[in-house]
């Protein structure tokens, strides 16, 4: 069997408890994956480093494919958040998160199945702010043709290769007619020649939120630039569960950066109860990437069979078990 190299940045807060959980279960599952690791975030700062060290970029870009913890950035001030730059200095411009019902995970809904496909590197994200005069400050949303054109191809042409009915996007062109009109446009345009088979809607966004929270059901795919990507990834997981389940990708034509939608946590950070399951079905997507599938799809069947049959989960989806023993049940599915 093939083994790949993959680097792992453990990050900050509850990153190296995650991170920890999946790499013994990752071994336990014989998955051929040989880790370099990696510091980024305040665990590289602490280390005397750079937030985000060259080497780090180095070895990503040298071996296209890593796992990541959440890595912290401070609020209000202080250094640019090092997911940002990462995603932009690798150019991985889709990040793709599938939120989905787990069995054994009870929540208001059922039957949620969800893809979100986020444009990575502009929009509000660019981090272009200014302080014009004492009081008034502004920030730049971008939105350029090329951008905008190649995250609409990315998701439809990942719709067509998953069979995926429909892709809606969220915009509010009605008020941002340049950036959000140009984000629906280039979409619009992508879809219509090349992939009319596959549905298409646009919605503007705050009636999406509403449709999304009555009957998420009604979605399949969602389309949408980097700030509601980054706002619908966390409503759309407290459809199913909360935080701790959801997984993603940040993917790029040179490589691709897996790691759980959630941050840092540092409300829970050291105290060993955080939930690995986004992390793990990152690292299980991870897996498929690179060429084994069938390691992921054992991973998938042992997390299943603990959440169900066992009936074991961490706190935050109502159970009683650690990390620690919630990785050791899982393993012990394997
Ligand atoms: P968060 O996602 O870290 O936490 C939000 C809430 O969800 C908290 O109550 C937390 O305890 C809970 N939660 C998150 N993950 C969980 C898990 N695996 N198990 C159990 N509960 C979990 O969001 P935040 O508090 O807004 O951000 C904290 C830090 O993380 C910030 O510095 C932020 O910039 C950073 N962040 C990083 C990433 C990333 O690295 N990709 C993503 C989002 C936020």
């Amino acid at each position: 069997m093939v083994t790949h190299q993959a680097v792992l940045i453990p990050g900050d807060g509850i990153g190296p408890e995650v991170t920890a959980a999946v790499r013994r279960i990752l071994e336990a599952a014989g998955a051929p994956i040989e880790w370099v690791e990696c510091r980024a975030g305040l665990a590289a700062l602490e280390c005397g480093l750079d937030v985000l060290p060259r080497e780090t970029l180095d070895a990503i870009s040298r071996l296209q494919v890593a796992l990541k913890g959440p890595c912290t950035t401070p609020i209000g001030e202080g250094f640019v958040s090092i997911n940002v730059r990462l995603r932009k200095e690798l150019d991985l411009y889709a990040a793709v998160r599938p939120v989905r019902n787990l069995d054994g995970v009870p929540t208001r809904y059922t039957g949620v199945d969800l893809v979100i496909i986020r444009e990575n590197t502009e929009g509000l994200y660019s981090g272009i702010e200014a302080s014009l005069a004492p009081g008034v400050v502004t920030s730049t949303k971008v939105a350029t043709e090329k951008a905008c054109t190649r995250i609409a191809q990315w998701a439809f042409r990942y719709a067509q290769h998953r069979g995926r009915k429909k892709v809606t996007v969220f915009h509010k062109a009605n008020i941002m007619k340049l950036t959000d009109g140009m984000f629906m446009r280039c979409a619009r345009s992508v879809h219509d020649p090349e992939f009319s088979q596959i549905g298409y809607q646009e919605m503007i966004i705050d009636a999406g939120c509403m449709g999304l929270v009555q009957d998420p059901t009604r979605f399949d795919m969602l389309l949408l630039e980097n700030l509601y990507g980054d706002v619908l990834s966390d409503l759309c997981a407290g459809l199913v569960g909360g935080l701790g389940v959801v997984p993603g990708a940040n993917i790029g034509d040179q490589g691709a950066v897996f790691e759980a939608v959630h941050g840092s946590a540092p409300d829970i950070a050291g105290k060993g109860i955080a939930n690995p399951i986004a992390l793990v079905l990152s690292a299980a997507m991870m897996l498929d990437h690179v060429g084994h599938g069938d390691k992921g799809e054992r991973i998938r069947k042992a997390l299943d069979n603990t959440l169900v049959r066992d009936n074991i989960r961490t706190g935050d989806l109502g159970g009683k078990a650690n990390t620690k023993q919630f990785t050791q049940a899982i393993i012990k599915n394997l």
